[in-house]
């Protein structure tokens, strides 16, 4: 680990260290613009009952510890992965309606490359929950799908960021690190922060130990299931699901009734805003972009606030994943028509470029979606 690294995650737990200080038995610290970020009691709510939004990714599941069981090109494990996902996501909403939801709305977070429908078995799902479409297309974590209507957001099956040694662990995908204000953020304090935005806050995540760890730090009002103990990136030592499923309703109904005590969590504006990047991705070809800190592994900007940090970041994950072009390189030099593929590609490239500036060659109208595409999240 780089020195660099050591010292941004000495900063991040100071700084979580300090959060646990001022906001210790409930207290709510004053908004201050330039903290790191502050935390604020929720958004009063209907007195009827509480809406929830339940959003789910697919690493952190319990009875999981095939890294195939989350990947839809990998039908057979996929399948298993998809009814582990299923019954998770069933034991929770179980357990909000014990705990008096009036509603649960369920978002696919995950993006398993299954484009026709959710990961979760719509038709094995419990009904009294519904699963959320829109006629547009949304990025679950971020684009609130209706900011006025939920009280309370739940996630499940969620995962450690990158390089913390949890199960799967990453952020938004391979080999990021996404960095707010200094402190390396999970995809649950992701969500955290988007909702919080309109003093929504998270009560609720479910996922591996050091996941566990992570929030227990930066979110420690969220009550939370250990669902497996991760011994690598690709292993886990697991709990008896039965048990983690009996967990999951008794925290479900426990996080409602604490509903208040939980905190919206908004981040300090501006924001300083980096990604670091580990491989397959590399920041590498940022090393000398003007108005960019490079710094070897990571690249900071300031943006003036969460929406625009975040789309920042994520505009530099885009370029961040030609690293992955290192893995091609190497899976098509191995391929016994290896050197056939690369003079292909050699040629081909040539030619574009050529077609292109003569006339003859135009890029190709990106499909239009049918009338009827609903769209559900990650899709
Ligand atoms: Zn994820």
């Amino acid at each position: 680990m780089r020195t660099g690294t050591i010292d941004r995650i000495a900063a991040a737990l100071c700084c979580s260290l300090l959060l646990l200080v001022l906001t210790g038995c409930g207290a709510v610290p004053n908004p201050v613009a330039d903290e790191a970020r502050t935390l604020e009691s929720p958004r009063p709510t209907d007195p009827e009952g509480l809406r929830v939004m339940v959003y789910y990714d697919m690493e952190g599941l319990s009875g999981q510890d095939d890294p195939d069981t989350f990947r839809y090109s990998k039908p057979a494990a996929y399948r298993l992965g998809r009814q582990l996902l299923t019954d998770d996501v069933n034991a929770v909403i179980d357990g909000l309606f014990a705990g008096g939801a009036l509603l649960v709305d369920v978002v696919d977070a995950h993006g398993s490359g299954n484009w026709s429908e959710p990961d979760i078995l719509l038709d094995r799902m419990d009904p009294r929950a519904t699963a959320v479409f829109r006629d547009e297309a949304f990025r679950p974590y971020v684009d609130l799908v209706e900011p006025d209507l939920y009280d309370a957001v739940v996630v499940v099956g969620m995962h450690a960021s990158t390089g913390r040694g949890g199960f799967a662990s990453h952020t938004w995908t391979l080999g990021m690190d996404i960095v707010m204000n200094d402190m390396p953020l999970t995809e649950t304090e992701i969500i955290g922060y988007a909702w919080g935005r309109v003093g929504v806050p998270v009560i609720l995540a479910t996922g591996d130990d050091r996941l566990g760890a992570q929030l227990a730090g930066s979110m420690p009002w969220v009550e939370y299931v250990t669902v497996k103990t991760a011994t690598s990136a690709s292993s886990a030592e697991l709990r008896p699901v039965a048990e983690v499923h009996a967990e999951m309703r008794e925290a479900a109904s426990r996080a409602l009734r604490h509903r208040d005590q939980a905190r919206a969590m908004r981040i300090g504006e501006p924001v300083r805003a980096a990604l670091r990047a580990v491989p397959p991705a590399s920041v590498e070809m940022f090393r000398d972009v003007p108005g960019l800190d490079y710094d070897g592994d990571s690249v900071a900007f300031t943006a003036a606030n969460f929406q625009a940090a975040f789309d920042g970041v994520i505009a530099l994950t885009g370029i961040a994943r030609f690293g992955y072009q290192q893995v091609l390189l190497e899976s098509v030099r191995a391929h016994h028509d290896g050197e056939q593929i690369m003079a292909d590609y050699s040629d081909r490239l040539f030619r574009r470029w050529l077609d292109y500036e003569s006339g003859r060659w135009t890029p190709p109208e990106p499909p239009t979606p049918p009338a009827d595409q609903r769209f559900f999240g990650s899709r």
